[in-house]
């Protein structure tokens, strides 16, 4: 059965956005904040030319926490959806989770609280997979934090990590890859040698 790779978004697609006046970290919530990380064109390319189908599964808690709009969400996905075909990438599906255990001021009530899609859960790749078809025997998650390797694990499929020291301010992996608490079964400094391990070991 055809296999998948299923990506994560900020800091493993996307840079976090940084602004350097406020000295805060947030994630990109604009078409015109998206840019690639490094080896992410390169290692994709790899793996759809060995035959991997793409989907994105996200956490956005911002339209739970009262940050951004869920229609800001979607155009954001949109957006880099569209950068990525540019590129010859071809995305098939995307899966949000806009949920959020306690929220925040001004967020949409009816996002808050505990769902079954959040990341480390694994409701968002089970329908991920279902909406690309494909099996858990030759599909992949690939994420930047301990909470996208534990919803791969629990998913059933193999997990690869992209770990760039000093990268990502916002995930849980910023103390170093022991702070993982779960084991990736391939990992790399970017996406590109994530792929390069998958494909060595698929
Ligand atoms: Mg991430
Ligand atoms: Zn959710």
């Amino acid at each position: 059965m055809q296999g998948a790779i299923l990506l994560d978004r900020d800091g493993t697609l996307v840079d976090v956005v940084r602004d350097e006046e406020l000295g805060v970290v947030n994630v990109a919530f604009h078409p015109s904040q998206l840019r690639l990380l490094q080896g992410v064109v390169e290692g994709l390319r790899l793996l759809r030319d060995a035959g991997y189908v793409f989907g994105i599964a996200t956490n956005q808690p911002g339209p739970a926490k009262g940050q951004i709009s869920i229609e800001a969400v979607a155009r954001t996905n949109l957006a880099l959806v569209a950068m990525l075909m540019e590129q010859g990438i071809e995305v098939r599906a995307v899966r949000v989770c806009p949920h959020h255990e306690r929220g925040g001021p001004g967020g949409d009530p009816l996002l808050v609280g505990p769902c079954e899609c959040r990341k480390p859960k694994p409701g968002l790749l089970v329908g991920l997979m279902a909406d690309l078809g494909v099996g858990r025997e030759n599909t992949w998650m690939i994420g930047d934090s301990a909470g996208d390797i534990e919803a791969g694990g629990r998913a059933g499929v193999r997990t690869g990590l992209v770990f760039a020291q000093n990268r990502c301010e916002l995930c849980p992996l910023r103390a170093g890859p022991a702070a993982l608490g779960v084991v990736p079964d391939v990992a790399g400094g970017t996406l590109l040698d994530v792929a390069r391990a998958i494909l060595g070991r698929a």
